[in-house]
């Protein structure tokens, strides 16, 4: 295509610009510092550490509930108030409510690991921002834009990435801004790019890092933020819920947190191994903005933002393994998520610390095998952060069973050290898709579409005005980023077996089944895509790829 490709040289390079990231990043770089002042010999002088991230700035692309444990913030800023962390609210009052289509029941206890206090609300758009400031502030270079499509490899050893094409036009040839994707090379990559990214499917297929693991399973989280009239909304006071509007097989339940400025957080998690076809988690949200207690909570208000993103929710036996020849998995990247407290960003981030650790270490012996890096996963295994996914370790397994057993056996383990059942060490899990049903095993053989809700524009909203709240935009004139690779299936089995689900489960109207010359077609329009990456998880054939599109396209997230 004529012009050739750039390369650069780093020599740590960090994928993906979320709280994993950033913090090892920033860690890394005062390690260094820290060295650099006081050593006689082996000091780490002019190197270059880098983030690269394909949103259209930090935090564009990052959402969570979200309720955030402190303490791995407070490791790497003891003063976070007062140095400027973006806070909501300190949680001053935290709740589970039992919800049924018409009541609410207020539990009189909260489940330990659901209680709150300690804990802030924060937006996690703006509390990456913020960490980006202060990576930058000691030196870290952050460059937006830049989708990481592929990793480079010598052999078996990670040596970088290459970011995504920019300007191919849709009918997959170049355009005049046509610029290939630029090779980044470093000693060490650190792979922190979110739930189910792109690069480490590939990493861990091709590097083998699942081997003697659980798959992976997931969750989608879909949330709004609305305004309220002045006063209603209490910051710091947080609310969980469970029942309404899910049935008792499927995992989940709603949050309704109140943040600062009248703004109030209220989202609706759903887990990824559910069993009805036609369940649509975006619709499941509008329904339970409809239950009287939330009506009344959200009457005049109005929406001011809307996402929707994935959640890895295995536990500690999901985990791939952490390291390679030249690379390191961090974050939600790696798994590390307690699903049992609802929590991932103080793991994140300490990931992205121990990962740091063990680099600075790499770097003082300028060796970047697996070996040396192994260091992380030992300093993982001694962690704080190893005990809490330890003690959680069995806890969504037994949502299979559905929500109440769940609930017995999180209790359970709750006194056994995290047994399941109380009684087994290991519990294994399949993975979630292969739970979803055909329509004649759901509905039986004369079934119809359920009735849906009639969207009125004020309370719920469809799924196109709901992406408008997310501010997403793609180039159009671009190949789409989602491949289905066996095109054939979609109609002439999918639309019969299961009724064609990415129509349902995609939170941003992507899938559409459409008529096209008297014959159906599934046309997708990318643009809406949130980058959710739900469609690459849950679609029952597995034949939905979600690849990198254009650097900066996607979600423009400020306050999520
Ligand atoms: Fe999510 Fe896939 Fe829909 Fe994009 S197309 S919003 S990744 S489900």
């Amino acid at each position: 295509m004529g012009k050739q490709r750039e390369s650069l040289e780093l020599d740590v390079l960090f994928v993906g610009a979320g709280p994993a990231c950033l913090a090892g990043a920033i860690h890394l770089k005062r390690l260094i510092n820290k060295h650099n002042e006081s050593a006689t010999d082996r000091k780490l002088e002019d190197l270059t550490i880098g983030i690269i991230e394909k949103g259209r700035e930090v935090g564009a692309h990052i959402l969570s509930g979200a309720v955030m444990d402190p303490r791995a913030l407070k490791e790497l800023f003891p003063d976070f108030l007062k140095d400027g962390a973006p806070v909501e609210a300190e949680v001053t009052y935290d709740k589970l409510l039992y919800l049924t289509e018409e009541a609410k029941l207020v539990l009189p206890f909260t489940p330990p690991p659901l209680v709150n206090h300690g804990n802030y609300v924060v937006s996690l758009s703006k509390m990456t921002r913020w960490l980006a400031t202060k990576a930058e502030e000691l030196g870290v270079d952050i460059f937006p834009e830049f989708p990481a499509a592929e990793p480079l490899y010598e052999g078996n050893r990670v040596v970088g990435v290459r970011t995504s094409d920019r300007g191919i036009g849709k009918d997959g040839k170049p355009k005049g801004n046509y610029e290939p994707g630029v090779d980044i090379f470093a000693k060490v990559t650190v792979v922190g790019e979110g739930c189910h990214g792109s690069l480490t499917k590939k990493l861990r297929r091709q590097l083998k890092l699942d081997e003697g693991r659980n798959p992976q399973v997931y969750a989608i989280g879909v949330k709004e933020i609305w305004e309220l009239p002045k006063g209603r909304v209490k910051p710091g006071h947080v609310f969980h819920t469970v029942g309404y509007p899910l049935d008792s097989n499927t995992y989940g339940g709603g949050w309704i947190y109140h943040m600062k400025d009248d703004l109030l957080d209220i989202g609706l998690v759903v887990g990824l191994d559910y069993k009805d076809p036609l369940l649509d988690p975006h619709h499941e949200l509008q329904r339970l903005k409809l239950h009287p207690y939330l009506q009344e909570l959200l009457n005049g208000g109005k929406l001011v933002a809307y996402g929707a993103k994935t959640i890895p929710e295995g536990g500690l036996y999901s985990m791939p393994k952490l390291y390679a020849d030249g690379l390191l998995l961090v974050g939600d990247s790696a798994g590390f998520l307690n699903s049992m407290r609802l929590k991932g960003i103080h793991l994140a981030m300490k990931s992205g610390m121990m990962a740091a650790e063990a680099i600075f270490q790499a770097l003082l012996d300028k060796d970047y095998g697996a070996a040396k890096l192994k260091l992380y996963d030992d300093l993982f295994r001694s962690s704080w952060a190893y005990q809490e996914l330890y003690s959680a370790r069995n806890f969504h397994q037994a949502f299979h069973q559905g929500m109440l057993a769940a609930m017995i056996n999180a209790g359970l383990q709750f006194v056994t050290g995290g047994k399941y059942w109380g009684l087994i060490e290991r519990a294994s899990n399949g993975a979630g898709h292969e739970r979803m049903q055909r329509l004649v095993d759901y509905y039986g053989t004369r079934y119809a579409v359920p009735n849906r809700i009639d969207f009125d524009g004020k309370l719920t909203f469809d799924k196109l005005t709901d992406v408008y709240y997310s501010s997403t935009n793609h180039d159009e004139d671009q190949p789409s980023h989602l491949k289905i690779l066996e095109p054939n299936i979609c109609i002439d089995r999918c639309t019969k077996e299961y009724g064609n689900p990415c129509q349902y489960f995609c939170p941003a109207k992507v899938y559409e089944i459409q008529e096209e010359h008297g014959k159906p077609k599934l046309h997708i329009n990318f643009s809406n895509c949130v980058h959710c990456k739900t469609c690459d998880i849950m679609d029952p054939y597995q034949i939905i790829e979600w690849v990198t599109p254009e650097g900066g396209g996607g979600p423009g997230y400020v306050i999520m």
